[in-house]
């Protein structure tokens, strides 16, 4: 209650922890999309690898429903044994675990490293044994892992790498996009990530175990399914600024509240849960990408660069107000390449006080992007002691840091962490 007096008294709208960077002809490029086909054939295929040339000039790339599709075709192309073990960084997307244990996989949990949230690779070396199969690296918050370690690990096992590229559009190992290195890499365009085509995702593969990969042609099983895009621009729309605070923001309560009494279907609409123990994947659930999606997406890559530009900018703005604050502490995004700055993340001691401080001040954070999957209920038999991991869950908030920040609402964010110091 005295939360809510104080932003009413501020009148001051809530800066959303997340926006996409588009703009009103990214919508038009949906709603009035060009060309008959609004379904991807043969030649949309041929118009995406088109677009994707300049990042993998020597990959082979796939448009896939979303990025964990790429992972399952991936995995399907690789055939495993069941019970091979993958080393995975135990900070992670439950969904992706799931996959591979639903594929029979075993993950075999890796402890980060905390500076820059991809896989310890110390760690990483004790953990491997005969059964492993794999490597699954992840540029976690777009920060780039330890590329050379890892892919000169795999050689010498000779097991396979896959990188999930989701939050690394942009980021860079030794001046080449992430995803160059792997077997396999999968990216993903949802309304969450760096660009937003409204749904769909990318699969990168390596030339020589390409070479007798068919794309799966992808049915979905839903009617409702050809409305996916379409909520996936309404839930764009009321995330924007404007609407945000009087959207966005209410109807994630509303879904908070009502999934505290059993009924999650609004909450998993607006902002779907990052634990979900029912989760299973359904290749029929999601619609094909689209050909509106390759339009979209070659408007949102020609001004990519602008845009990592201004995230680097505010993030190192949001860093310096950071770092005499004794309760906070910053990441290293650039050890082992370029950061793209898509998630911003910062450790704080008591990570619930800091986020409560930052809602009074009117400014959304996020306490809970992703888990340490070692220590998941749902993952008790793969159980393992990933101390780093552990504490990162604990500790680590996502700040907002996207380009259409303005000016006055940065310097409100700075002003702000500057007078944190319960
Ligand atoms: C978003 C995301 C994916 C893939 O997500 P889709 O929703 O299938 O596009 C995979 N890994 C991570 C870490 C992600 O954040």
């Amino acid at each position: 209650m005295a939360e809510k007096l104080t932003q009413l008294r501020a009148l001051r709208p809530t800066i959303p922890v997340h926006s996409s960077c588009l703009r009103s002809e990214d919508f038009k490029t949906y709603l009035v999309p060009k060309g008959k086909a609004r379904t991807l054939n043969g030649e949309t295929t041929e118009e995406f690898s088109k677009l994707w040339k300049n990042q993998f000039p020597y990959s082979h790339t796939y448009p896939v429903p979303s990025g964990r599709y790429a992972l399952w075709y991936f995995l399907e192309h690789c055939q495993f044994e069941v019970g091979a073990e993958v080393l995975i960084a135990a900070y992670n997307y439950y969904v992706i675990v799931r996959m591979l244990v639903q594929k029979g996989l075993k993950p075999v949990f890796v402890d980060i490293d905390p500076a820059t949230l991809s896989i310890d690779t110390a760690d990483m070396e004790r953990k491997v044994s005969t059964k492993t199969c794999m490597v699954l690296v992840t540029h976690m918050f777009g920060i780039p892992a330890d590329m050379n370690t890892i892919h000169g690990f795999c050689t010498e096992h000779k097991i396979k790498l896959f990188e999930d590229c989701a939050h690394a559009l942009g980021s860079t190992h030794e001046t080449t996009q992430v995803g160059h290195l792997a077997d396999g890499a999968l990216f993903s365009f949802g309304i969450a990530k760096i660009t937003n085509t409204f749904g769909g995702g990318m699969l990168v593969m390596k030339p020589s175990f390409a070479a007798n990969f068919l794309l799966p042609v992808h049915k979905h099983s839903s009617p409702v399914a050809h409305f996916d895009s379409f909520i996936r621009f309404l839930i764009t729309l009321i995330s924007l600024p404007p609407c945000y605070s009087w959207l966005m923001a209410p109807l994630t309560r509303l879904g908070d509240a009502l999934a505290e009494k059993g009924h999650t279907t609004l909450r998993n609409f607006v902002a779907p849960s990052k634990n979900d123990t029912g989760y299973s994947f359904e290749s029929g659930k999601r619609p094909a990408y689209k050909n509106f999606m390759t339009s979209m997406q070659a408007r949102q890559l020609a001004r990519l660069g602008s845009n990592i530009q201004r995230r680097i900018q505010i993030a190192a703005i949001i860093k310096t107000a950071i770092e005499p604050i004794s309760h906070l502490h910053s990441l290293d995004e650039n050890t082992f390449g370029e950061w793209n700055g898509s998630y911003l993340g910062v450790y704080a001691d008591d990570k619930m006080a800091f986020a409560k401080y930052l809602r009074m001040q009117g400014i959304s954070c996020n306490t809970q992007e992703f888990f340490d999957c070692s220590r998941l209920a749902q993952f008790s038999e793969f159980a393992a002691d990933c101390p780093n991991a552990a504490y990162a869950s604990d500790h680590l908030v996502r700040l907002p840091n996207y380009p259409s920040l303005s000016e006055m609402e940065v310097l409100h964010i700075v002003r702000t962490i500057g007078g944190f110091n319960s």
